[in-house]
C-alpha cells in the first residue's frame, strides 16, 4: 500500500480520494436479491481480483488474463481498469464493502479473519505451486523463502506433499523457524554462502528440483535467480511471483536442451482461494505458525508504518476493527 500510493510505480491508482485496503475478510451484512449461495452472517474472504467480463480473455474464460483487471481497494493493472475500480469503490479498510458473490471464498470456522487477511500472499504462492504441478513427492526450491510469499509457499508445499523444500533467503532467524517446521523436508541456505545450484543438486541426488518458485523482491539481483534456475531438473518449471525488475540473461539453448519452462504468475482464482480456505480449515495448510500483529481501524497509519520495518515472513500485520 505504501509503495503503490507513493505513485512512483507503474500501477494505475483508483480515482482519488479512494477507500483502500486489500484482502478483506468479514461477515456478510446484506445480500442482493439474486444471491442464492450466500446468506447474511456467512464468514467470507473477498477475492479482490476484478475483471471486465468482456475483453477477449474474459470471453475465453481466462479471467486471470483480463486486459482490464484490477485489485479492489488497491490499483488497476491497465488504464482501462478504472471502470472496475469505480464499480467496486470500497476497500478493505472500509467498515462495509461490496463484492459480487462470484468473488467470495467461504471461510471454515477454524480459519480466523486475521489468517484470511493473509490470503492474497498465500494464494499467489498457491497459484505458483499449482502452475508448477506440485504434488506428492515433488521437490521445490524457493528463492526468497523468508519473505511473506516464501513462507506461504513453504506452508503450502508441506501440505501439498512436497518431499524436499529448499529455500534461500536473507533472514537467518526466519530460516531457522522454517527449518523447524519439518527438519527432514526443509533445508535453507543463506544467500551468498555458496552457489545455489550445487547446493540444490547435492540435496536431490544430483537431479535438481521439479519446481523453482521465485519470490525475489524488487531490490533483488537477477544473479540469484539465474543461479537457482541452474538447479532445475530436466523438464523443470520456474514460476516467477516476485517483483524482480533486473533483466535476466538466459541461454535459450539450455532451455531447449533441458526442456525447462519459465513462466510468470499473478494472483489467484476464487476457486484457488476456496481450495486454500478448505485446506486451512482442516489443517492440511497449517496457518497456526503465522503471528498476527493487529491494529484497530483508526490505527491504519500505524499499521502502514509497521510494514516498513519488514518484520519477516511469519508476521501478519492486520487492521482488525474488533481489536
Ligand atoms: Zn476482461
Amino acid at each position: 500500500m505504501n509503495a503503490i500510493f507513493s505513485g512512483k510505480l507503474w500501477n494505475h491508482l483508483p480515482p482519488l480520494p479512494a477507500s483502500v485496503g486489500l484482502d478483506a475478510a468479514g461477515v456478510i451484512a446484506e445480500v442482493g436479491e439474486r444471491v442464492v449461495d450466500f446468506r447474511v452472517g456467512d464468514r467470507v474472504y473477498v477475492n479482490p481480483w476484478l475483471t471486465c467480463g468482456q475483453c477477449a480473455y474474459c470471453r475465453a474464460d481466462e479471467p486471470m488474463l483480463c486486459s482490464s483487471s484490477a485489485l479492489q481497494g488497491y490499483f488497476g493493472f491497465f488504464p482501462t481498469s478504472r471502470p472496475q475500480l469505480e464499480a467496486y469503490p470500497f476497500g478493505g479498510f472500509s467498515e462495509y464493502m461490496t463484492s459480487s458473490a462470484q468473488r467470495l471464498v467461504k471461510l471454515p470456522g477454524t480459519v480466523s479473519f486475521d489468517q484470511a487477511a493473509r490470503f492474497g500472499y498465500i494464494g499467489t504462492s498457491f497459484a505458483a505451486l499449482r502452475a508448477g504441478k506440485v504434488g506428492a513427492g515433488s521437490t521445490v526450491a524457493i528463492n526468497g523463502i523468508t519473505g511473506t510469499l516464501g513462507v506461504g509457499a513453504t506452508l503450502l508445499a508441506l501440505g501439498m506433499g512436497a518431499t524436499r523444500i529448499l529455500g534461500f533467503g536473507r533472514n537467518p532467524n526466519v530460516m531457522t523457524q522454517l527449518k523447524a517446521l519439518a527438519p527432514r523436508r526443509i533445508d535453507t541456505l543463506g544467500l551468498g554462502e555458496r552457489p545455489i545450484a550445487d547446493w540444490i543438486r547435492e540435496r536431490t541426488g544430483g537431479l535438481g528440483v521439479d519446481v523453482l518458485v521465485d519470490c525475489s523482491a524488487r531490490s533483488a539481483t537477477s544473479a540469484v535467480t539465474l543461479d537457482a534456475l541452474n538447479g532445475l531438473k530436466r523438464g523443470g518449471i520456474a514460476v516467477n511471483i516476485g517483483a524482480l525488475t533486473e533483466p535476466l540473461s538466459i541461454e535459450p539453448f539450455r532451455f531447449m536442451n533441458y526442456r525447462w519452462h519459465f513462466q510468470g504468475s499473478s494472483w489467484f482464482t476464487t476457486e484457488e482461494g476456496q481450495l486454500m480456505a478448505d485446506m486451512a480449515g482442516v489443517g492440511v495448510l497449517d496457518l497456526s505458525h503465522l503471528r498476527t500483529q493487529p491494529y484497530p481501524l483508526d490505527g491504519i497509519n500505524d499499521a502502514l508504518e509497521a510494514i516498513k520495518a519488514r518484520p519477516g515472513g511469519f508476521v501478519n500485520i492486520v487492521v482488525n476493527p474488533d481489536r
